[in-house]
């Protein structure tokens, strides 16, 4: 069978090659005899593996030397608990933008330790805008500030002048970037931390990653489980306990995947031609429609509407026939959600929209 676009928010489709490649190496990698997930973490074999992951995703991302590279488990949610505990103390106030579902959560979590001032939003269980930095408002004593630069449910985006605005404070930034990591080159040096699950922009369920400048590494409150301190890994090449050993292996192939077309620059050039041309099209249709503030739309999700919305589920089954998977939005948002990481090819976009022409066309 051929494969389908797949539009699923994450997992999320991995690129074909990536794939090829872990089929071909499958039950017996680089002449081991086994395969990269039979071989234990301590082995040469995987160690050697381990540091060319590590080796890769620093000249992918261009991270400096002053940053360690954590490779973790727990998703992203586990760093919503980890990140009050390795940087705070009880009774200190942090600041956090409330944008969507996911700051939400990281509020939620980091509420049971610490006095979070709320830098904006929260009114809204959805919102479909960033409000204007005028409407801001940071606290003088915050340790950190915490956002998610992309809302993964809805497709609202944080934008260059905005982060601005964030780095202007002077504070440490620290970013859920789970669902737009790796989709445009980033100054890392800007932020204090930035952290994603992998199963979005990066590689398969069970991994996420964590990009920390140094000296923020070793604060973590003495109640912390083990686990949960930073310096559990940062002392111990991640590989405290047994790592999510495939899952690492196999995002190792995705930024080899990256390098061999060009980088995070040419992929980025690549992205915005797939969501300008979606947008375009969904914006000069009709039929279809996007609530997110058009300068603020995600790269990666484009979330989009029948305006006759009873035709939501006959659109969503002509889609699977089609070969266009997953297209069903998020129950919180409902409508259409069309997710476009990395991995997706422009063909997919392509193929997308025609397929959304014909059926206008044919329900109009
Ligand atoms: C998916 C997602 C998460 C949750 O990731 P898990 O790995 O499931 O914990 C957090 N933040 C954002 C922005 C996401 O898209």
């Amino acid at each position: 069978m051929a494969r389908a676009f797949n539009f699923s928010a994450g997992p999320a489709m991995l690129p074909e090659a990536v794939m090829r490649k872990a089929s071909a190496e499958f039950l017996d990698w680089n002449h081991a005899g086994m395969s990269v997930m039979e071989m234990s973490h301590r082995s040469k074999e995987y160690m050697s593996v381990a540091h060319k992951i590590e080796a890769d995703l620093r000249e992918v991302m261009a991270i400096p030397d002053n940053y360690k590279v954590l490779f973790l488990h727990g998703g992203a949610s586990m760093q919503f608990s980890a990140i009050p505990l390795n940087l705070t103390q009880e009774g200190d106030t942090v600041d956090y933008f409330n944008t969507g579902v996911w700051s939400d959560k990281a509020i939620k979590e980091a509420s049971r330790y610490v006095n979070v001032n709320i830098v904006t939003g929260g009114e809204a269980d959805n919102p479909t805008e960033i409000p204007d930095v005028a409407e801001w408002s940071f606290s003088d004593d915050a340790k950190y500030i915490h956002l998610c630069t992309n809302e993964t449910i809805t497709g609202l985006e944080f934008q260059e002048d905005q982060l601005e605005h964030v780095f202007a404070q002077g504070k440490p930034v620290i970013a859920d970037m789970s669902s737009n990591i790796m989709c445009r080159p980033i100054d890392v040096s800007r932020y204090a931390i930035i952290y994603a699950g992998a199963q979005k922009n990066i590689g398969p369920a069970g991994l996420s990653i964590m990009i920390i400048r140094d000296d923020l590494v070793g604060h973590a409150r003495e109640i912390t489980p083990t686990l949960l301190n930073w310096a559990t890994y940062a002392n111990n090449e991640s590989m405290f306990n047994t790592p999510a050993t495939y899952a690492w292996y196999l995002a190792g192939l995705v930024f080899e995947w990256l390098k061999a077309n060009g980088g995070v620059e040419a992929i980025a050039s690549v992205n915005q031609r797939k969501a300008q041309k979606l947008y375009d099209y969904i914006d000069n249709s009709p039929f279809y429609y996007n609530t997110i503030k058009p300068t603020q739309r995600s790269w990666m999700n484009v979330t989009f509407y029948l305006t006759n919305n009873e035709l939501e589920s006959e659109f969503v089954q002509a889609s699977k026939a089609a070969g266009l998977l997953s297209l069903k939005g998020h129950k919180a948002f409902g409508g259409m959600r069309a997710s476009i990481y990395n991995a997706m090819p422009e063909e997919g976009v392509d193929t997308l929209i025609a397929f959304m022409e014909q059926f206008a066309k044919t329900h109009a």
